[in-house]
């Protein structure tokens, strides 16, 4: 049955839609349903593309409100590695599905995933009905002689990846950071991801801690390690980028690799700096926006990021119009980033889109965008519908319980939460 939306508003007109094969078929003023159609009356809606989120951690929602308010590294170290020895695939399933529902409520219908057992997200992100880049996370602990086996590893993981994913997922490679793997490693991923063409996600830069230990063991600052290695490129995509340089942001672009900034996590997690927008900006850089994950965010709903995204970078740049409704609404819609890939609504593009309420407060009044930007939170999301199905409806709780069932489950066995 193929899905068609009634009297949507788009860029100030009343519009009505079609969807055949999860692409948008028609799409105008005199667009009607046809017999068979499943009819959804978009009236008092507009009609919105679906945000994507362009870094996180789906499954680290069982995480969400354990060891909360401490400074990065020791987080990990104390609390979420040791935790995180424990992980079963079951675990990761449900966390990712809880992870999904959350989004697809705020109108995301897509993700940059990296996380442990990389087959249950893909699983998860296929049943929950959304789409996912989901990279098999790689860490070495920076021992050259891990290599082989990392390698070894990786190329397996793209192929179970894919397999999982059932089309749902586009596999990629997710060394860790810098500083926990290997440059062997690191020069071993890219040669894969040439080879087999997919993208390669890496946090970099989001301390300065990081920064200054890869200049006393490299000498060089980490853009320009990482592209020693051969793991700059268009296909990489970069988590954070808090610390770069101006050299490096040059360099980043000459690449054509994308940035992605956490503002949320990075200020949960007092970083210190902010990612250097303007001159990103400036440079002509591939900009996309994330949540990171809910141990560090804590939220996954992509419009409070985007608010705390253009205001960071006002404040800082002492100029408000150092970032744009319009401009912040493309970054977080994954359209001013080509790997990222957001598409707006428009004939031949896929059926991703999310129906927002024009009866909202946040949205009832005055332009969309800077709406949708500075006002709205989840709650003003009426519909969000990826491939042409329906994944969220507004007061219908869905598959929630369930997944609910089985997060809490699962969080108190990894001791995340009391059982
Ligand atoms: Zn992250």
């Amino acid at each position: 049955m193929a899905l068609a939306i009634t009297g949507a508003r788009l860029d100030g007109n009343e519009i009505g839609l079609r969807v055949a094969d999860g692409r948008i078929d028609e799409l105008g003023a005199d667009v009607e349903p046809q017999a068979g159609d499943e009819v959804i009356d978009g009236s008092g809606l507009a009609l919105i593309p679906g945000l994507v989120n362009a870094h996180t951690h789906a499954a680290m929602t069982l995480f969400r409100g354990y060891a909360d308010d401490l400074p990065l590294m020791e987080w990990l170290q104390r609390y979420i590695w040791p935790a995180e020895q424990r992980l079963e695939r079951e675990d990761v399933y449900w966390g990712t599905r809880l992870a999904c529902l959350e989004m697809a409520r705020s109108g995301t219908i897509r993700f940059w995933d990296h996380y442990w057992k990389h087959a249950a997200t893909a699983r998860a992100v296929k049943d929950a009905g959304l789409r996912a880049v989901v990279g098999a996370l790689l860490i070495d602990d920076n021992d050259p002689d891990k290599s082989p086996k990392l390698l070894a590893k990786a190329r397996r993981a793209l192929d179970e990846i894919e397999e999982a994913g059932e089309g749902a997922v586009r596999p990629a490679l997710a060394p860790h950071a810098i500083y926990t793997v290997s440059e062997p490693s690191l020069r071993g991923i890219a040669e894969i991801s040439e080879e087999r063409d997919v993208p390669i996600e890496i946090h970099l830069s989001e301390t300065e801690q990081e920064v200054l230990d890869c200049i006393a063991e490299t000498g060089l600052r980490p853009a320009h390690y990482l592209d020693r290695t051969g793991a700059l490129g268009p296909r990489t995509l970069l988590a954070h980028c808090v610390w770069l340089d101006q050299s490096e942001i040059e360099l980043i672009v000459e690449r054509g690799a994308t940035m992605v900034t956490n503002p949320v996590a990075n200020q949960k997690l007092a970083v210190g700096g902010v990612f250097p927008y303007a001159a990103a900006r400036a440079a002509g850089a591939q900009v996309g926006l994330g949540t990171d994950g809910a141990g560090s965010n804590n939220s996954l709903d992509l419009l409070d990021d985007v608010k705390a995204f253009a205001l960071i970078q006002k404040h800082i740049a002492g100029d408000p119009a150092a970032v744009t409704a319009a401009e912040a609404w493309e970054i977080a819609t994954g359209q001013r980033a080509k790997l990222i890939g957001g598409t707006a609504p428009a004939v031949g593009a896929p059926a991703d889109f999310a129906l927002a309420r024009l009866d909202s407060p946040g949205l009832a009044l005055g332009a969309l965008d800077a709406g949708l930007v500075y006002a709205a939170d989840a709650s003003a999301i009426r519909l969000t519908v990826v491939g042409g199905q329906v994944v969220y409806r507004q007061g219908d709780r869905g598959a929630l319980d369930e997944v609910l069932g089985h997060a809490r489950e699962r969080a108190a066995r990894l001791g995340l939460v009391a059982g």
